[in-house]
């Protein structure tokens, strides 16, 4: 199994996500993201958008920032604190598998639960109407 090819070329990659080595099955895979970041059979496109949800519930702590829950992962959603600053949904259906836009994006954004999520939501609403057109 061992067998080196005659180059220089390195046996491994390092994780774009978490910079861990780690050894691409295939000699010369271009794999990004070690098995634990992205599962084997996972690479291929279409499990995007599952990898993303679990990458950013693990980098936010899976729980709502504001309530401590944490029962249902569907029931988690991100929310940009200024949506001046967003630039994509951690949602999005074209997403791409990219680690570093990703987490700054996520910087940007409070994981809540879905009803902490309408609540705040609404209390913006809410504080616009009382306050006037011109606030953002
Ligand atoms: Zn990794
Ligand atoms: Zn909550
Ligand atoms: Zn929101």
């Amino acid at each position: 199994m061992a067998r080196r090819k005659a180059k220089d070329q390195p046996r491994f990659n390092i994780c774009e996500k978490c910079g861990k080595q780690f050894t691409p099955k295939l000699f010369g895979e271009g794999r990004r993201y070690c098995f634990e970041c992205v599962p084997d059979g996972m690479a291929d496109g279409s499990h995007t958008r599952q990898i993303i949800k679990k990458w950013a519930l693990e980098y936010k702590g899976t729980k709502c920032s504001r309530c401590g829950y944490d029962k249902c992962i569907e029931a988690l959603e991100f929310h940009h604190r200024d949506m001046t600053q967003k630039e994509f949904s951690i949602s999005d259906r074209n997403i791409k598998l990219e680690w570093e836009p990703i987490r700054q994006e996520l910087d940007k954004c409070d994981l809540l639960c879905c009803n902490c999520h309408r609540e705040i939501h609404a209390a913006a609403k809410f504080k616009t109407l009382i306050e006037g057109e011109n606030h953002a």
